[in-house]
């Protein structure tokens, strides 16, 4: 026996979960789940429209996904090209933080043919990529896109990588350029990447033993949403975001030679960010877990991040690709900024402060100054600078005449989960308690809003509360004068803050003190209900609005119809019993009607849905929602700082205005600007626009921006004839034509470097941020792509266009040889068309598929290791055999070869047959990855079919948001991508069946006789792959080196070789061929492997056998995977009852050291002892 004890009792619903310790590198079971850490829960049954997302839970849907699908093909000096090649490493280093996602990759292809020839040149290798786009980011407005590229060339001589960096070139020259090297005896070696529509496409070679290609890609903004606070006291509320990030692995089957490519990755979080706790809140973790997309994978949850001074960090590498979908979870906690989304206000602090206009000129670095100078039409060099400049606009009371509407609007949560336990009271009762405390502090500031001129006597106040739980339950309304508010007419108790009118003015005729006293008793006495709908309380406000108007207008009769402003507190202990979608369009709406210029969304529980009113939040105003799994008292941290964020938000509120900004720095040189505004960014809210020019003075221009609101943050980019610092002295800001106080312009140094500051200006000269607004009377299509051309070679970008390319070359100091043009590989596709569903449903004519494929009508096939229905293993190259669905010997002497032999598959008249000419889209799936790929496109549309069309006809407004239904994946998702990716193994349902079609009992039978054939212990009977008939001891048979399992009888020799140019065909009479395992340096690092020696000596070219290489790649990697993914293996096991979870350390010693052997037959017997184990183990 190799291991020790007996297995606990697993169940087979227990999910795989591990949690990766980034301190100590070691990897644990998940903590289980403890019953008595979820006091916490709400103790009344969950009602319609509660969130059951455990506190901090996310939806799958609104994960930072990375996915890397990567195809490539390789072509060599002297052996035939191979069309399916794969990776033997890959590496990612992902950078997240709360206002950027980076990814980069490492590909490491290994040359299986590098050999040294007769005349001392070795056997190069080209090898040509397709990186599909999908690092997804979810509500994303931005692309992902490549940011940067280089090559390794590994240096044979002195054992090290050597570096290729790349710079810009236009792509047509680049592409010259490389083929001109790999084609000829250059002795270097060169490397191209360009931006394809679909894909990122990369050519490298030639190189000798291996090399890498590194690519860089920047995703935009990540994910983010509001933490909700877990303190008792509330006081970590609004304090922190949440960022889920899941690194999908690529995996392999078990017998998939491809899967004994390493893998790793590397983070970098901000510094000070953790990780959520998988202790604290498991039950978040497992919720993800659950989830459609992820239920059947394995999943990773990064803990304990290591804090380094700038960033906090985790990393780790596995040695092979496991053997069924897993994930890795770093779910981040990034702190807040002290002041984000606050300012700091004491509550006893009568009115916040005034901002000014603020007008940064930001200061590029010297290098990015350098590389940002542009020169301008014209002849000669006329200099001009990019810079930004940011406007933050003023937040104060403008003077004014007309009297204004003030709208408090209150929405009110008052669902039965309510009702539910805080402490010595219920959630509704704070909630009443928070409505009149809020309210009886704004009433009471009225004197003082009114000194500071932020109210005007003659301006009407109305409030308007509704109370919601399925419905809009209850409303109330109280409207009145501004000036007829008489504080001294009521009295506020001190402890309670309760109001009653004033004894003095019991007999007065102040109606609207009587009715502030009625207000509040109200609202202290709401009373919890049923189920939760969002949606409900918004309409009803939405449709009271235009009355609530006019009711105001019977008060103030010159009150505009325009003149409103509105507030919205949004306070729910809930989810909402709908989609996302229908609560975001119903507060556009709102937001629209009443001029709704602020808001603040109050959660409290565990049912809160976090997404939901991260969204409502964000599109109520700047502040996140403050979110509390526990009801914070009056007078504790947390309740101060809701109290403080709320009022604040709420004067701004009252100062909204809108206005007109007009931006010049004068003349230049006559009719010349010395500055000229191409784009403004604007916030998510603001709705601003370019106007006429501004031409009030003679000799020079101003550029206006209609509709900018106070409180907003531009950003303008533009070309300008000044340095900085006279430029932010000389640059003039007017609002609404009115010059403003020149001591507000200030230069600070760019926040933005290098190539983030380049790639911002390809994303808004690209039309690629949707947050951005062009001023088109200036910013003209020839001068921004000038522009877009100089930034692309001045900062090593690509444009977004594809014009230009990533280009790299390098001396080599291999002896290789070129590979010419007849042995260059095809170009590598990505088999099916990988956009998003929702981007391709209306256009099936252009689904491509791929290149020609295979030339030969695909035989029968017949199971074999290596040959699993979704794995696409080594196969022939151009011109091989479709697929790697070859048959290969028949098994005379052992049983298993007499099981039927699956269907044979349709012809394949689509293969390689134009688009338009596959009549055969949607046939019975071929045993070939590709055509399953195909067989699944049509699936996905009738899923987006089923999904749209019962909502289309409910649908009252279009969805903004397609929702988060745990089991229900939105079409458009990326994680759709899962399904179609080529080095990804499919994740939904269907293709889980088909490839636990394939039995643990028959792949290990497979696996045991492909040993026995290494071993030479096996009798085997081998047939003729062109006539199909078996070849007789007493003939010889032709065995193709460059085909995986490609044998001919005497009779059809010669056939193979005539149609597949390069394919080495070898008379076996019965020798058998032997080879060397190349050593794997991740592996080595693995098992403690000093790696100073030299590598072993390649073997002799002439005996690489596809076959035997890859058969033995195998058994190596099953040996490997027995040491990572032993706790997948169970559970592709069935979980037999006599596997322990833990191997005994014997028996991975003795793995660890047939690894280290060079005896492959070591290998081969502890491969023969694994896999009889095993059979033993599931045959019980
Ligand atoms: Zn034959
Ligand atoms: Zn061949």
């Amino acid at each position: 026996m190799w291991f020790a004890n007996k297995t606990p009792d697993i169940s087979s619903s227990q999910k795989t979960a591990l949690v990766l310790n980034a301190l100590t590198d070691e990897l644990s079971a998940f903590p289980a789940r403890i019953d008595s850490t979820i006091a916490t829960q709400p103790s009344i049954t969950l009602q319609p429209g509660d969130d059951p997302t455990p506190p901090n839970g996310v939806s799958q849907n609104n994960l930072n996904g990375i996915t890397v699908v990567v195809a490539a093909s390789a072509g060599f000096s002297t052996a035939p090209p191979m069309e399916d090649f794969h990776p033997s490493n890959i590496h990612y280093d992902v950078d997240v933080s709360l206002s950027s996602f980076t990814v980069s990759t490492v590909f490491e292809f290994e040359n299986p043919y590098y050999a040294t020839h007769a005349d001392g040149k070795t056997e190069s290798m080209v090898v040509k990529a397709k990186v599909a786009k999908f690092i997804a980011v979810p509500d994303s407005n931005k692309e992902l896109q490549l940011i940067s590229t280089k090559f390794q060339d590994w240096d044979e001589v002195k054992h090290q990588w050597v570096d290729i960096t790349t710079s810009i070139a236009y792509a047509a020259q680049a592409k010259a350029v490389v083929d001109a090297v790999i084609q000829t005896q250059s002795d270097q070696t060169a490397g191209m990447a360009t931006v394809q529509d679909e894909s990122f496409d990369v050519t490298l070679g030639p190189v000798g033993m291996k090399g890498r290609i590194l690519l860089t890609f920047s995703c935009g903004v990540p994910f983010v949403y509001d933490a909700m606070g877990l303190a008792v006291d509330g006081s970590d509320i609004g304090k922190g975001r949440l960022i889920p990030v899941s690194l999908f692995l690529p995996w392999a089957s078990l017998t998939d030679q491809k899967g004994g490519c390493g893998v790793s990755f590397d983070l970098k979080a901000p510094a000070s960010s953790i990780t959520l706790s998988p202790s604290d809140c498991g039950d978040a973790y497992r919720h993800l877990h659950g989830q459609k997309l992820l239920q059947d994978s394995t999943m990773i949850a990064v803990a304990s991040l290591k804090q380094e001074p700038t960033h906090a960090t985790a990393r780790h590498a596995w040695s092979c690709l496991p053997i069924s979908p897993t994930f890795v979870l770093i779910w981040l906690l990034v702190p807040n900024d002290n002041d984000f989304g606050f300012e700091l206000l004491s509550i006893e602090e009568p009115v916040p402060k005034e901002t000014e206009l603020k007008v940064t000129v930001l200061q590029p670095s010297t290098k990015d100054n350098e590389l940002l100078m542009q020169s301008l039409p014209g002849a000669g060099y006329n200099p001009a600078q990019l810079t930004r400049i940011i406007i933050d606009a003023p937040r104060k009371a403008f003077p004014r005449i007309k009297p204004q509407l003030v709208l408090n609007i209150g929405l009110s949560d008052a669902s039965g989960s309510t009702g539910c336990s805080s402490g010595s009271t219920t959630v509704r009762a704070q909630f009443n308690e928070m409505t009149k405390r809020r309210f009886l502090k704004r009433i009471f500031s009225i004197p003082v809003l009114l000194e500071a001129g932020i109210l005007q006597p003659h301006d009407v106040w109305t409030d308007v509360a509704i109370v919601f739980d399925g419905s809009a339950r209850d409303k109330r309304v109280i409207s009145f004068r501004v000036s007829d508010f008489k504080p001294s007419n009521l009295i506020q108790d001190a402890t309670t803050g309760n109001v009653k009118v004033a004894p003095s003015a019991m007999f007065s005729n102040d109606k609207v003190a009587k009715e502030i006293v009625e207000f509040v008793a109200w609202s202290g006495n709401v009373q919890p209900g049923g189920w939760t709908d969002f949606v409900k309380p918004v309409d009803a406000a939405t449709s009271m609005i235009h009355e609530l108007v006019s009711a105001a207008r019977q008060l103030t009769p010159n009150l505009e119809t325009s003149s409103v402003k509105s507030f919205i507190d949004f306070d729910t202990d809930g989810g909402h019993n709908g989609t996302s979608g229908d609560v975001t369009t119903a507060i556009k709406s709102l937001v629209e009607t009443a001029a709704v210029r602020n808001g603040i969304v109050t959660g409290f529980g565990a049912w809160v849905n976090q997404d939901i009113a991260s969204k409502v939040a964000a599109l109520l105003g700047p502040n996140p929602a403050l979110l509390g799994l526990h009801v914070p008292k009056f007078g504790q941290e947390g309740m101060d700082r809701i109290f403080a964020t709320g009022f604040t938000a709420w004067v701004d509120a009252l100062r909204f205005e809108s206005f007109d900004l007009s931006v010049t720095a004068g003349a230049f040189s006559k009719n010349t600007d010395a500055i000229q505004v191409l784009f403004a960014k604007r916030d998510e809210k603001s709705r601003i626009e370019f106007g006429a020019v501004d031409v009030s003075n003679v000799e020079y221009t101003g550029s206006v921006i209609n509709g900018v609101s106070s409180g907003d943050s531009l950003i303008l980019y533009a070309t300008s004839r000044l340095d900085v610092k006279t430029l932010a002295e000389r640059i003039e800001v007017k609002i609404n034509g009115v010059k403003q106080n020149s001591s507000s312009q200030v230069m600070k140094p760019e926040v933005l470097e290098g190539p983030s500051l380049a790639f911002e200006w390809l994303a808004v000269t690209g039309g690629k941020d949707s947050a951005v607004v062009s001023n088109s009377s200036v910013a003209v299509p020839n001068l921004i792509t000038r522009i877009e051309d100089n930034i692309s070679f001045a900062y090593n970008i690509p444009t977004l266009t594809g014009s230009t390319a990533y280009l790299g070359r390098a001396t080599n100091a291999g002896n290789r040889a070129p590979v010419d043009k007849a042995h260059q590989p095809p170009d590598a596709t990505l088999t099916n068309n990988l956009r998003p569903v929702a981007a391709v449903r209306d256009s099936t004519e252009s689904f491509s598929f791929g290149s020609a494929r295979s030339h030969e009508p695909r035989k029968k096939t017949k199971r074999f290791v290596g040959m699993a229905p979704s794995a696409p293993t080594l196969t022939g190259g151009r011109g091989g055999r479709g697929g790697m669905a070859t048959k290969s010997f028949r098994s005379a002497s052992y049983g298993f070869g007499a099981q039927p032999a699956p269907p044979p598959p349709p012809p394949v008249a689509s293969f390689g047959a134009p688009p338009a000419l596959s009549a055969s889209f949607g046939a019975p799936p071929a045993f070939s990855f590709s055509s399953q790929q195909q067989q699944m496109q049509p699936q996905s549309q009738q899923l987006y079919r089923a999904q749209q069309t019962p909502s289309r006809s409910k649908m009252v407004r279009p969805p903004a948001y397609q929702e988060v239904d745990n089991n229900n994946v939105p079409t458009s998702h990326w994680s759709r991508i899962l399904n179609r990716s080529s080095n990804l193994k499919a994740t939904n349902q269907e293709s889980i069946q088909q490839a636990t079609e394939e039995l643990p009992a028959d792949v290990l039978a497979n696996l045991q006789y492909t040993i026995q054939k290494l071993l030479g212990t096996v009798t085997i009977k081998y047939v003729c792959d062109t006539c199909n008939r078996e070849i007789d001891d007493g003939q010889t048979r032709f065995h193709c080196l460059d085909c995986f399992d490609f044998d001919e009888c005497q009779r059809c020799n010669g056939g193979h070789v005539s149609k597949m140019a390069f394919h080495r065909v070898v008379s076996m009479n019965g020798a058998s061929t032997s080879f060397t395992i190349q050593k794997d340096p991740l592996l080595e690092k693995l098992l403690g492997i000093n790696n100073t020696e030299k590598p072993a000596t390649p073997a002799p070219f002439s005996t690489l056998d596809v076959t035997a290489w890859s058969h033995t790649r195998i058994i190596k990697r099953l040996l490997v995977a027995m040491l990572e993914w032993w706790i997948e293996i169970i559970v592709w096991l069935h979980h037999a009852s006599t596997l322990p979870d833990v191997l005994d350390n014997a028996f991975l010693a003795e793995v660890r050291s047939a690894l280290r052997s060079p005896d492959e037959k070591q290998i081969f017997g502890v491969g023969m002892k694994i896999v009889d184990t095993l059979i033993r183990s599931t045959s019980k």
